[in-house]
C-alpha cells in the first residue's frame, strides 16, 4: 500500500472508531472512562450532602451556578451548618467529650488531589477552612489539637465559645449517668460531608463534625481522615461518611466506594458494598448508624446506610431534593 493511501484510510479509520459509541475494551484510560458514560445523561454541576441540610446544599449550589469551582462550594456550603447553632453535631453549638470540652474535626479535597485536615480543634467554628488553609498554605495535610489551633490564630480565625447554653445543660445532664451511648440518626442531621462537581466537571469533597457526643477527650473520629470520611478523585467520584466513625475508618469506608466506582460500580451500589463490608464485621451492627454518600464523574448520584432515617439531599438541574437513604435493615 503507497504511503498516502495508508494515511487516508486510517485517517477515516480513525474518523469512524470517534463515531462508533461502543468503545469498551480500548485501552486507553481516557477513552476507556467515557465508555462507561455511553447513554447515561450527565447531572453537572450536582451538589450533594448528607442529611437534609437545604441551607448548605443551597449556598453551594449558589457558587456552583455562579460558576464558581467545586471546592469554594464545598467550603461555602459546610460552613453553613458548621455556623449554626442549632447544629449540634457540626462546628459551633457542637456537643462536647465527656469533660465539656468541644473539639472539631473536618478536612477538605479538590479536584488533584490535595487535601488538608484538622483533628481536635478547639475554639474555631470553621474547622473545614482551617483544614482548606493546612491544604493550600503548608507541605502538610493534617494539624492537631493546640499546633492546629496555632495554626488558626496565625491564619487570622477568631477564637469562639463553640459550647451553647444549650449543648452544655446537656452535656450537664448526660453527667448524671456518664454513659457513653452513641444515639442513632440524632437531630437527622449529624456530620455533614458534601460532594460537589462544578461546570467543568470537576470534583471536590468536604467533611466536618464535632464529632461523638461526649466522647472521651481526644478521641478523633473518620470525619477528618482522607480515606475514610471522605475520599475524592477525579477521575472517578467521591464519597462521604457519617456515623460511628470507628467503624469507618477500619473499613477505609470513603476510599473503598470510590474504588468500587472505579471498578465500575454505580453510586448506589458502592454504597451498598461499603455498608455492607460494615455490617459484616459487626455483630451488633443493630446498634449503630452509618450512611454513606456518593457520586460519579456523570453526576449520578447514590446514599446508603445501616438503619433507616438517614437522608441526603442533592442539588442539580433536577431541583433541590431530600432523598431519604435506602438502609439495611428495612423493618
Ligand atoms: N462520623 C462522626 C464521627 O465519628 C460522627 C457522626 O457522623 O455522627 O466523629
Amino acid at each position: 500500500m503507497k504511503r498516502r493511501k495508508f494515511l487516508k484510510n486510517s485517517a477515516a479509520g480513525s474518523a469512524g472508531l470517534m463515531a462508533t459509541p461502543i468503545l469498551v475494551g480500548c485501552k486507553d484510560k481516557k477513552v476507556a472512562k467515557e465508555s462507561t458514560l455511553i447513554g447515561k445523561q450527565s447531572v453537572i454541576p450536582i451538589v450533594i450532602a448528607t442529611w437534609d441540610v437545604p441551607n448548605a446544599t443551597a449556598k453551594a449550589w449558589e457558587v456552583l451556578e455562579a460558576d464558581g469551582n467545586a471546592l469554594d462550594a464545598v467550603e461555602k456550603g459546610v460552613m453553613m451548618e458548621e455556623a449554626d447553632v442549632e447544629n449540634q453535631s457540626v462546628g459551633k453549638g457542637g456537643r462536647p467529650d465527656r469533660d465539656g470540652n468541644v473539639t472539631l474535626d473536618a478536612c477538605i479535597m479538590d479536584k488533584d488531589g490535595n487535601c488538608g485536615s484538622v483533628v481536635y480543634l478547639q475554639h474555631i467554628t470553621h474547622a473545614v477552612s482551617v483544614a482548606r488553609k493546612v491544604m493550600e498554605d503548608t507541605p502538610h495535610v493534617m494539624l492537631a489539637g493546640q499546633g492546629a489551633l496555632q495554626f488558626a490564630n496565625e491564619k487570622g480565625f477568631t477564637q469562639e465559645n463553640l459550647l451553647t447554653e444549650k449543648s452544655k445543660l446537656e452535656w450537664m445532664e448526660w453527667k448524671k449517668t456518664a454513659k457513653y451511648q452513641p444515639v442513632i440518626n440524632i437531630e437527622n442531621h449529624d456530620t455533614i460531608g458534601m460532594l460537589a462537581i462544578d461546570k467543568n466537571g470537576d470534583i471536590s469533597g468536604a467533611c466536618t463534625t464535632s464529632g461523638m457526643a461526649y466522647k472521651i477527650g481526644g478521641r478523633v473520629g473518620d470525619s477528618p481522615i482522607i480515606g475514610a470520611g471522605l475520599f475524592v478523585d477525579n477521575e472517578v467520584g467521591g464519597a462521604t461518611a457519617t456515623g460511628v466513625g470507628e467503624e469507618v475508618v477500619k473499613t477505609v469506608g470513603s476510599f473503598l466506594i470510590v474504588e468500587l466506582m472505579r471498578q465500575g460500580k454505580s453510586p448506589q451500589e458502592a454504597c451498598e458494598e461499603g455498608v455492607k463490608r460494615i455490617v459484616a464485621k459487626n455483630k451488633n451492627y443493630k446498634d449503630f448508624q452509618i450512611g454513606f454518600i456518593a457520586v460519579n464523574k456523570n453526576g449520578e448520584t447514590g446514599g446508603y446506610c445501616i438503619q433507616p432515617g438517614f437522608s441526603y439531599r442533592t442539588f442539580s438541574k433536577d431541583g433541590h431534593i431530600n432523598h431519604p437513604s435506602k438502609a439495611y435493615i428495612t423493618s
